[in-house]
């Protein structure tokens, strides 16, 4: 079977190493990013390099029309997705609840929550068995603010998680019976370019004693965790979480 993994957000960070990952292991990966071509393009190459099959597709999760032309644009040159990793989110400045403006929170909730429904909703048309798919996997990369609520930093990113979470469950039971598993992670702190986002790039260094095995994690540790559960090897798991957190 030809496998083919969309990953949104793959052009740097957890999404980049996730992208890297599917790519050494066989699938023919469509590396979605929004601005920054150079650095999906760095991705494809690295792919391609290591023998690999790769495109870098632009699109906006949050502009429907886009992503309608992300999975018509994959559909065309890969051959339709077997698998999705809901990935690309965001996060902006620091700031308590009391500070935060309507359209800071339809930023983060539009691009975190009605993207990953959006990325799911074209993914279940193409994968399901009941619409003649030959079914599929979807990974969603929730995190640990989920369950931890981020206060004083981004409650409305945690908030945006805990809905993601809510949506794993809620998807897997409803496609389970047509070849689909829905599953997420949940990553801790790990080193990315998302905390400078946050206005703290070194937020992980800050914050890393407060996790039990006291260090930060690596995008790769993610990517392993997402890569299993989108694998055969997880083929009996859906509706349900890997903590990828240090214990935290
Ligand atoms: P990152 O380094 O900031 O990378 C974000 C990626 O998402 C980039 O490729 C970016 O592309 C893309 N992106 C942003 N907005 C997008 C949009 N509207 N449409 C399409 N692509 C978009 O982030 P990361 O740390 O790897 O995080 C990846 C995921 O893990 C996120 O969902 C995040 O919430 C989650 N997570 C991260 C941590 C952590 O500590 N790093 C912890 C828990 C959960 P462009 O550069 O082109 O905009």
């Amino acid at each position: 079977m030809n496998r083919v993994i969309i990953v949104t957000g793959g052009s740097r960070g957890i999404g980049a190493a996730t992208a890297l990952l599917a790519g050494a292991r066989g699938y023919a990966v469509c590396v979605n990013y929004r601005k920054n071509r150079a650095a999906a393009e760095t991705v494809v190459e690295a792919i391609e390099g290591a023998g690999g099959r790769a495109v870098a597709v632009a699109a906006d999760v949050a502009s429907e029309a886009q992503v309608i032309h992300l999975f018509e644009t994959v559909d065309q040159a890969l051959g339709p997705v077997t698998a999705l990793v809901n990935n690309a989110g965001i996060l902006e400045q620091q700031m308590r609840v009391e500070e935060m403006s309507a359209a800071r929170l339809n930023r983060i909730f539009t691009t975190n929550i009605t993207g990953c429904f959006l990325c799911a909703r074209e993914a279940v048309r193409r994968m399901s068995t009941r619409r003649g798919g030959a079914g599929g996997a979807i990974v969603n990369v929730s995190s640990g603010a989920a369950r931890l609520g981020s206060p004083g930093e981004y409650v409305d990113y945690a908030a945006s998680k805990g809905a993601i979470d809510t949506m794993t469950i809620g998807l897997a039971q409803e496609v389970a019976a047509d070849g689909i598993r829905v599953n997420a992670v949940r990553p801790g702190f790990i080193y990315t370019d998302i905390h400078a986002s946050g206005g703290e790039p070194n937020r992980v260094d800050r914050v890393k004693e407060f996790v039990p095995m006291k260090r930060g994690g690596q995008a790769e540790e993610v990517a392993r965790a997402i890569l299993w559960l989108l694998s055969d090897e997880a083929s009996f798991s859906t509706g349900t979480f890997i903590d990828v957190t240090g214990g935290k």
